[in-house]
C-alpha cells in the first residue's frame, strides 16, 4: 500500500513527534522542511542562510524556496512509494505546488491528518522544547507569532482538504502513544 500522507496541524501539536513513529510504522520517510531548513542552516549553505532570515523571525520562507526543496526531495528513491510531509503544504500556494508535483509523478495523496490541541496547551510545549532544543524560534514572542502566521496563512488548508475528502481530524492531547494509536486507527478507517 502506498502511503503519502500530510501531516497539518499548529506548531507543537505534535506534527514531528507522530511523524517519526508513523515514518516506522508504515516504512516511508518524514519529511520535515523545517529540518531541512534547519539543517541547512548549521550546515551554513546558502539555502540555510536565506531560510534563517525568515525562519528565526516566525515567518514563511517563500513559497518558491520551499516548493523547489520539497519536488527535489519527493523525487529521492526512498520516497518512491509514499511520504510524511511534515510542516508542508503550509499555504494554499504550495497546496497547489504539491498537487501539481504530485500529477507530474503520477501520483496521489491518500490522506490529510489534522493533529488539533488547544492553544495554551501549544504554548507550554513550545516553550517547554525551547529549553530542551534551545531552537531560535521557540522564543515566546516568537511562538506567538508563529501561531497567529498559522492561523492566518495554514488554518484554510484544513478546509481545502476537508472538501477533497481527505481530511482526517486527531485529538494531538494525550500521550505520545495515545496519539499514535488515535493516527494508526484514522489511516485504517
Ligand atoms: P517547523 O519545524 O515545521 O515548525 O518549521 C520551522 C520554520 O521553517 C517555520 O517557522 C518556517 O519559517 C520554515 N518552514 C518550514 N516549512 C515551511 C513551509 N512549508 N513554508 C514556509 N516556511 C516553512
Amino acid at each position: 500500500m502506498t502511503a503519502r500522507i500530510i501531516l497539518l496541524g499548529p506548531p507543537g501539536a505534535g506534527k514531528g513527534t507522530q511523524a517519526a513513529r508513523l515514518s516506522e510504522a508504515l516504512g516511508v520517510p518524514a519529511i520535515s522542511t523545517g529540518a531541512i531548513f534547519r539543517a541547512n542552516k548549521a550546515q551554513g549553505t546558502e539555502l540555510g542562510k536565506l531560510a534563517a532570515q525568515y525562519m528565526d523571525r516566525g515567518e514563511y520562507v517563500p513559497d518558491e524556496v520551499v516548493d523547489a526543496m520539497v519536488e527535489a526531495r519527493l523525487g529521492e528513491a526512498d520516497a518512491a512509494e509514499g511520504f510524511l510531509l511534515d510542516g508542508y503544504p503550509r499555504t494554499p500556494h504550495q497546496v497547489e505546488a504539491l498537487d501539481a508535483m504530485l500529477a507530474r509523478a503520477d501520483h496521489e495523496l491518500d490522506k490529510v491528518l489534522l493533529i488539533t490541541a488547544p492553544q495554551d496547551e501549544i504554548v507550554s510545549r513550545l516553550l517547554g522544547r525551547a529549553q530542551v532544543e534551545g531552537r531560535a524560534d521557540d522564543t515566546e514572542d516568537v511562538i506567538r507569532h508563529r501561531l497567529e502566521v498559522y492561523r492566518r496563512e495554514t488554518a484554510q488548508l484544513e478546509q481545502i482538504y476537508r472538501e477533497r475528502g481527505l481530511l482526517a481530524e486527531v485529538d494531538g492531547v494525550g500521550d505520545v502513544d495515545a496519539v499514535a494509536a488515535r493516527l494508526s486507527a484514522s489511516l485504517r478507517d
